[in-house]
């Protein structure tokens, strides 16, 4: 009250500008879904002027990781003004296709991929078809044009659409870094 307002951002401010920073950069491959809503961020930590955040790797092969940490540092660079900006790619955690919010399944659903409707744990992937919504769907090829995608055959519409693959699947949990 009567005092200017601190120049120096808070914590909490400067993350919110992070995550905000985050819905702007997408996967090459699922262009205009951002790797917010596909659910692979896992952390943002911000202490003073340091930022790191971890991501979580959908598919080891998966060529954009590259591109994906160079633009989330140029992101969040250009929205907080801070430049010791790190972007680094999970070695403990994996992404599944579980973590993906609704609206990124909405945008995923436009790009003609279908809603994966159980987690890796219970077995082989129900894949939901983009078209007509039925789940009596099959999995036609695990390779898609993308190495994290596959590719679906709905035998109700009789459409073949795809899915993404869950890279726990294919990979057992990573050995803990660190020794
Ligand atoms: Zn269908």
């Amino acid at each position: 009250m009567g005092r200017l307002p601190n120049p120096r951002r808070s914590g909490q401010e400067v993350e919110k500008a992070v995550w905000q920073a985050l819905e702007t950069v997408s996967d090459p491959e699922m262009p205009g879904v951002s790797i917010v809503a596909l659910g692979m961020v896992e952390s943002v930590r911000c202490r003073g002027t340091r930022v790191r955040v971890t991501l979580l790797p959908t598919y080891a092969a998966c060529a954009g990781q590259a591109i994906m940490r160079q633009r989330a540092i140029a992101a969040i660079r250009r929205a907080t003004n801070l430049e010791d900006v790190d972007v680094s790619w999970s070695l403990e955690a994996l992404w599944s296709a579980e973590k993906v919010t609704p609206e990124g399944w909405r945008h995923l659903l436009n790009l003609g991929i279908g809603q994966t409707l159980n987690t890796p744990a219970e077995g082989q992937d129900v894949v939901a078809c983009p078209y007509c919504g039925s789940t009596d769907t099959v999995l036609q090829s695990r390779f898609g044009p993308a190495a994290c995608r596959s590719v679906y055959y709905c035998r109700h519409c009789r459409n073949p659409f795809e899915g993404l693959v869950n890279i726990t699947r294919f990979f057992p949990a990573p050995a803990t870094a660190g020794e």
